[in-house]
């Protein structure tokens, strides 16, 4: 039975590689026909073929409001009948280069002084690794396993979700001269991180890591493994490069880093990385730090950064209206969501006997299907994916569209009430029995 969705699948495949504008996208690991979305209103997407589903995916983050939240939408609107882009600057990027900065702090601490503007988490964490070369004078990065920053060169080394869904080590095209440049280690691995210091110290530029691990499924840093992470590369004069493209604005009104200081674990990264959240759905993203490493960029310092799109104020006008409706309200009723549906989950999947691990990291959640969370990339692999393409699909077939692979965070929105999660928690049960007679 072909649909519109079927229909709109072959057009694309005929005109865009794959069919698609982000690997992901395509169902690769799932099977079946990508859909094709229409609108989104709130806690639910509607495809192509007109049918609704209440969605975990939330753009991928951006959607903490809920999809087309009312304010968000009017704010553009606003912005829109003002002019799409000047290529000059703008009040609003003022505002919102402050707002980030504001909200990133606990008491006195605040380790976002300046912030730059881009427009996504690829140039932002791109832009943070020049920014730390320049700042040492070295060229070493340190990243881990499983760990996604953007698609740059140089990044795509053991990246996580998209590459690990294809399977592939990393990507064709990045030089190897490239490629030497990243070390890649094992995530809550100490000693890893000793080691590579103890063998590169003088030579490694930045650590860059993910403020909690979202790209591999959901996982999170041991306890001290941030703290360890800024002590050491600091005591070796390299720079931490916290990312928070994914978890900033959406875990916590100051981020993972908020919400690590809020339980006592204090840290000092010196860049930090947004993305998703900042830009409300629309494509913005930023960088911020202490003055003296941030000043480093150009007009002030020799390390180049440009965009004819940087800060377009209709991305901006987005960005500012979200972070003002994000309120430790809207922050405390994804929090409850989250944990009614993580426990959900984890009862409709051992009463079908799955063997099976729900980890969580603030709100955000997901499950592996093997018997621990997992702590690292190699452990995360090591997982009976074969059961989530029919635990998928049941849901889809049930009106719940989750992320179409096994190695994604589920993302809540605000707009997530009562009424659809009990719609969730009643589909789980013949999703978790599809997964239990999933065959490899
Ligand atoms: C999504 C993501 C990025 C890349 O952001 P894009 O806007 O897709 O380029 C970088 N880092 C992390 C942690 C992410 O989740």
């Amino acid at each position: 039975m072909s649909d519109r969705n079927d229909d709109l699948f072959s057009a694309a495949r005929a005109v865009i590689p794959g069919g698609v504008n982000s690997p992901v996208r395509a169902y690769g690991s799932v099977g079946g026909t990508p859909r094709f979305l229409a609108s989104a209103q709130g806690a639910t997407v509607t495809d192509a073929a007109g049918t609704t589903y209440i969605d975990l995916v939330a753009s991928w983050g951006p959607a903490l409001l809920g999809h087309a939240h009312p304010e968000v939408v009017q704010a553009v609107q606003e912005a829109a009948t003002r002019g799409l882009s000047f290529g000059a600057p703008t009040e609003g990027e003022v505002e919102l280069a402050a707002l980030i900065a504001d909200r990133v702090r606990f008491g006195e601490i605040r380790p976002i002084e300046r912030v730059r503007l881009v427009s996504t988490g690829t140039e932002a964490t791109m832009t943070a690794i020049r920014l730390a070369r320049g700042a040492t004078g070295r060229d070493l990065l340190v990243k881990f396993a499983g760990h996604y920053h953007g698609h740059s060169d140089g990044l795509l080394a053991a990246a996580g979700s998209g590459v690990a869904t294809l399977a592939l080590p990393g990507s064709a095209g990045v030089p190897a001269p490239i490629a030497a440049q990243t070390l890649v280690i094992d995530y809550n691995d100490p000693e890893a991180l000793a080691a590579v210091f103890a063998e590169h110290g003088p030579r490694i530029a930045a650590v860059i890591v993910e403020a909690s691990a979202a790209n591999m499924g959901v996982v999170a840093p041991l306890p001290g493994f941030n703290r360890l992470i800024a002590d050491t590369a600091h005591a070796h004069g390299a720079l931490m490069i916290l990312d928070e493209v994914l978890t900033g604005f959406r875990v916590h009104p100051a981020g993972f880093w908020g919400l690590q200081a809020a339980e006592g674990e204090d840290y000092l990264p010196d860049i930090v990385t947004f993305g998703k959240v900042v830009g409300g759905g629309m494509p913005l993203a930023a960088l911020g730090g202490r003055t003296d490493v941030m000043d480093l960029l150009a007009p002030l310092g020799p390390v180049y950064q440009a965009g004819t799109l940087s800060g377009n104020p209709l991305s901006v006008a987005a960005g500012v209206a979200t972070l003002r409706l994000a309120t430790p309200e809207v922050y405390a009723t994804i929090d409850a969501a989250a944990d009614r549906l993580s426990r959900a989950l984890d009862a409709a999947l051992t009463d079908a006997g799955v063997e099976h691990a729900v980890a969580k990291a603030g709100n955000l959640f997901n499950a592996s299907f093997r018997p621990s969370a997992p702590r690292d990339y190699a452990e995360a692999q090591a997982q009976e994916t074969f059961r989530y393409a029919p635990f998928f699909h049941s849901l889809r077939e049930q009106g719940i569209a989750l992320p179409p692979s096994v190695f994604e965070a589920w993302f809540l929105t605000a707009a997530h009430g009562d009424e659809e999660l009990l719609r969730i928690e009643a589909a789980l049960p013949l999703a978790a029995a599809a997964a239990a007679s999933a065959r490899p």
